[in-house]
């Protein structure tokens, strides 16, 4: 592990009966970075973010978590580690600031840290209020204040967002954003939901049935908004040589076929070079692939 990774899994396995519940994950995530694990329902983030934090344990593989490897004598490196789960209950008959006080006293964070945790969240006008009696979206910024009150270096959010109104996403989006820019938190979050992370996450990880099938950055998200060009050709090979001596640069094979980034707009020049290469060119087709397509194809409901 080096010294800029802060969370790392590797060959992380936990099966429940017959479901592969997580499957063989490995994890690398960066000091100070955001880190987006997006998966549909069921997809294993949760199991996984329950082993990342120490509260099952995994069938087979480890989790390091700040050099730490976890397990038995670990509980150490929780007092750096800030985390919402879903099954994160306040105590329903102690008011908001009395529930941050308890978690401040576990935590042995200063008194001050209560009314920023308050602040942070917004939850001022709530915080003489019984938790028990709170909104759904107000539960959670209960719980994300818990988890932010200490100021750990490590966030694991489990669907953070859950609840929350669209403000309240993007006060918390703001939030995370700066926690990570300008204090060097590493976040984890999982999510279903793509545009929550894609709007705030500096790399994603994408999970289905269990397994990690892509990590993108930030870079790589942007290329794939972009459109390419599907082209089914005679012979695949030739075409993908003479397209790159035309000057089209990313060119990738799809099945029988080949898709062409960047160059939407250069159709009839693709065709010129493929018909003076000596190919039959039987198709061509100008192709606009969004993320939320490109995540549905990845996770298996695109078809
Ligand atoms: P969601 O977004 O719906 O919370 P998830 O990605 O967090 O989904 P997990 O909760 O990790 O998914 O579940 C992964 C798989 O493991 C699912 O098929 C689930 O039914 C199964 N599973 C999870 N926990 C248990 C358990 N305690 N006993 C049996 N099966 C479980």
């Amino acid at each position: 592990m080096s010294a800029e990774t802060t969370i790392a899994t590797r060959s992380l396995t936990k099966r429940y009966g017959d479901v592969l519940a997580v499957d063989g994950v490995e994890l690398d995530v960066r000091r100070g970075e955001i880190y987006g694990f997006l998966g549909r329902n069921g997809a294993g983030k949760t199991t996984t973010i329950r082993m990342l934090l120490g509260l099952i344990r995994p069938d087979r593989g480890e989790v390091e978590v700040l050099g730490t490897r976890i397990g038995a004598s670990s509980r150490e490196v929780f007092s750096h580690v800030g985390y919402l789960v879903e099954s994160a209950t306040a105590y329903p008959n102690l008011t908001v600031r009395e529930n941050l006080d308890i978690q401040r006293r576990l935590t042995r964070a200063p008194h001050a840290a209560v009314e920023e945790a308050i602040e942070a969240m917004r939850l001022g006008e709530f915080a003489a209020r019984r938790a028990g009696v709170l909104s759904l979206g107000n539960k959670q910024r209960l719980s994300l204040a818990r988890a932010l009150l200490h100021r750990p270096d490590v966030l694991v959010l489990d669907e953070p967002a859950n609840a929350l109104d669209p403000a309240g996403i993007v006060e918390v989006r703001e939030l995370l954003r700066s926690l990570s820019s300008e204090h060097g938190v590493t976040v984890f979050m999982s999510s279903h939901i793509l545009g929550e992370v894609a709007h705030l996450a500096d790399r994603i990880g994408i999970v289905s049935s269990g397994r990690l099938v892509e990590e993108i950055d930030r870079e790589q998200l942007r290329g794939r908004e972009r459109s390419h060009v599907e082209i089914g050709v005679s012979d695949p090979v030739r075409a993908a040589t003479a397209l790159g001596q035309a000057g089209f640069a990313r060119i990738e094979r799809d099945g029988e076929g080949l898709r062409v980034f960047d160059a939407r707009d250069r159709v009839p020049e693709m065709t010129r070079a493929l018909v003076s290469a000596g190919l039959d060119v039987t198709g061509i087709a100008p192709v606009r692939e969004d993320l939320e397509s490109y995540f549905l194809r990845l996770t298996g409901d695109g078809e």
